[in-house]
């Protein structure tokens, strides 16, 4: 567990907060996640989303769930661990 400066208020936070204690902001406001990023892995997981359609509607079904799961899984993994990217 590290200490970083908010970006905020200036005030140290712990990088396992999900917010600033002292101003309130969102760790993703206070830690400076990149914008581009975020935009970034927002893209990855509608592309693999959008793929898993396709693969749906062309009935292959297994390769399209899969690529779905793989999308989701991203997005899920990404929202929880900001600190990490
Ligand atoms: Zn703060």
């Amino acid at each position: 567990m590290a200490l970083l400066l908010c970006r905020e208020c200036g005030k140290e936070i712990s990088d396992s907060a999900k917010k600033c204690e002292n101003c309130g902001a969102h760790i993703y406001i206070a830690l400076g996640t990149s914008t581009k990023i975020r935009i970034k892995y927002n893209l990855l997981v509608w592309l693999l989303i959008a793929l898993g359609a396709t693969f749906i509607f062309s009935r292959v079904y297994i390769i399209g769930i899969l690529f779905i799961v793989i999308g989701l899984y991203i997005a899920i993994w990404f929202y929880k661990f900001p600190k990490r990217i």
